[in-house]
C-alpha cells in the first residue's frame, strides 16, 4: 500500500526524521491561508499523488509570492498528473502540500528496503540524489552505496557513519544523519513498511539535513495489523480494476499490452504471460482466478478484463485440477453471453473432463476458439489481437 508524501512526512516527524514545515490543503483559498502559518516569503506547491517524478512535469512548483501559491494550487487541484511513474491517464490531484522553501546546497538519495537476495533490510544511499536514481545506478553505479543491517544486532552507529562519510557530511551532520537512519529503521520495522525513500535528502545552506521528499510503501500482507496505516489509504490513487478484483478475491494487475489473460494459479499466469511475450504479443494484465475457481468468478474476471479498452483478444488458460474443465467451459460461455464480448476469445483447457469442456466450446454459437495446446493458444491470441488492433 502506498501513501501520500504529506502523510509520509507526518510519520517521519513522529520518528524524529526532520522534514520541511508544511500544510496539506484541498482548495486554493486554503493554500493562501496556509502561507500565513508557514514562515518565509516563498513556498513550494506540491501535487499529492501516489507517484514520483512530479518535479519534471509541473507537479512541484516554486512560488515566489502568495498570488503564485494561489495560482499554482488552483491549476493543480482537480486536474490529473501524468508522470513517468503513472498510468497514461495519470492520477487525480485532490490535495496539494504547501511547504516552506529551503535553499539547497546538496541533494542526496537515501532509502531503506527489504533486500530479498540477502534476506535483510538494506540502506541504499547516493551522493547523487534528486535526479532519477535509476539513471545513476545504470551510468555511475560507483556512486551508490548499499548497506545491510543484521537483524539480530540492529542498525549500528558505525554503519550510519559509513554512510555519512560517503556523503561527505561533517561535524554535527554525522549525528543528524544517524538520527534519520535510526528513525527510518524503526519506522520500517514497527509499521511493516517494505520501502522508505527520501529523494532528495538535502543539505541546506545552513548545513541542516532535511527529508525534502518522502515515499513509503507498506507490505500489503501486514498492513491489516496497523489500523493507523490503513486509515491513510486513498482509493482515488489506486487502480479501480485492481480494487474491484480484490472484492472478488481475484489477483489482478493492470499492464499495458493488448492480450487479456485469464489463468488459474499465479505460476501458470506468469508462464502464460511469458509465452505471450515469446510469441510477439504483450499481456494486458496479470490475472489469477485462483485454484478452485467458480463460473461466477470466471464471469467477473471477464468483465474486469474487458473493461480495459486496450484488450484486443482474450486468452483463457485454465488447468482443471480441483475444478473441472466442463464447469470452466460453461463459465466462459456464460460470461461471453452476459458481457457481450466483442473480441476473439481463445481458450486452452487441460485436466479433468477436458474433452467435455472442449466439446461445449466447439458446439456453442459463440465465437470461442478451443485451442489444442498452450503454444498454439498463445500464437492465435497474438495473431488475432494484432489483426483486431489494425482493424480498430
Ligand atoms: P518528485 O520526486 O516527485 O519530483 P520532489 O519532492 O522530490 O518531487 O521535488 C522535486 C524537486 O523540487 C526536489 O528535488 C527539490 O529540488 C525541489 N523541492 C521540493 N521541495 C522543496 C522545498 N520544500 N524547498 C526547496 N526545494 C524543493
Ligand atoms: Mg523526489
Amino acid at each position: 500500500m502506498n501513501i501520500h508524501e504529506y502523510q509520509a512526512k507526518q510519520l517521519f516527524k513522529a520518528y524524529g526524521i526532520s522534514a520541511p514545515q508544511g500544510e496539506v490543503v484541498t482548495t486554493a483559498d486554503a493554500a493562501v491561508q496556509a502561507t500565513h502559518s508557514i514562515p518565509g516569503d516563498a513556498w513550494v506547491v506540491k501535487a499529492q499523488v501516489h507517484a514520483g517524478g512530479r518535479g519534471k512535469v509541473g507537479g512541484v512548483k516554486l512560488a515566489s509570492n502568495i498570488d503564485e501559491v494561489k495560482q499554482f494550487a488552483s491549476d493543480m487541484l482537480g486536474s490529473r498528473l501524468v508522470t513517468k511513474q503513472t498510468v497514461v491517464e495519470g492520477l487525480p490531484i485532490e490535495s496539494v502540500l504547501i511547504e516552506k522553501t529551503y535553499p539547497i546546497k546538496r541533494e542526496f538519495y537515501l532509502s531503506l528496503l527489504v533486500d530479498r537476495a540477502s534476506e535483510r533490510v538494506m540502506f541504499v544511499s547516493s551522493i547523487a540524489g534528486g535526479i532519477d536514481i535509476e539513471e545513476v545506478a545504470e551510468n555511475s553505479p560507483e556512486k551508490i552505496l548499499t548497506l545491510q543491517v543484521d537483524p539480530a544486532a540492529g542498525l549500528q552507529s558505525y554503519q550510519c557513519r559509513q554512510v555519512a562519510f560517503d556523503l561527505a557530511l561533517q561535524g554535527p551532520q554525522v549525528r543528524a544523519l544517524e538520527k534519520i537512519m535510526q528513525g527510518m529503521y524503526k519506522l520500517l520495522l514497527e509499521k511493516d513498511a517494505s520501502q522508505i525513500e527520501i529523494n532528495p535528502l538535502v543539505e541546506t545552506e545552513d548545513s541542516e539535513l532535511l527529508a525534502l521528499d518522502a515515499k513509503i510503501n507498506f507490505d500489503d500482507n501486514a498492513v491489516a495489523l496497523h489500523p493507523d496505516i490503513v486509515a491513510l489509504r486513498d482509493q482515488s490513487q489506486e487502480d479501480e480494476k485492481e480494487n474491484k478484483a480484490q472484492e472478488f478475491d481475484l489477483n489482478y494487475i493492470t499492464l499495458d499490452g493488448s492480450i487479456g489473460c485469464m489463468v488459474n494459479g499465479a505460476g501458470l499466469a506468469m508462464a502464460t504471460m511469458d509465452l505471450v511475450k515469446l510469441k510477439g504479443g504483450a499481456p494486458a494484465n496479470f490475472l489469477d482466478v485462483g485454484g478452485g475457481t467458480t463460473p461466477e468468478k470466471v464471469c467477473e474476471a471477464f468483465k474486469l478484463i474487458l473493461s480495459d479498452k486496450n484488450v484486443k483478444a482474450v486468452l483463457v488458460n485454465i488447468f482443471g485440477g480441483i475444478v473441472q474443465c466442463d464447469v470452466i467451459a460453461k463459465g466462459v460461455l456464460t460470461a461471453v453471453d452476459q458481457v457481450h464480448v466483442q473480441v476473439p476469445v481463445i481458450v486452452r483447457l487441460e485436466g479433468t473432463n477436458v474433452e467435455k469442456g472442449k466439446a461445449l466450446l466447439n458446439e456453442s454459437d459463440f465465437d470461442v476458439i478451443a485451442a489444442d495446446d498452450l503454444a498454439s493458444a498463445a500464437e492465435q491470441a497474438v495473431a488475432l489481437a494484432n489483426k483486431e488492433g489494425k482493424a480498430a
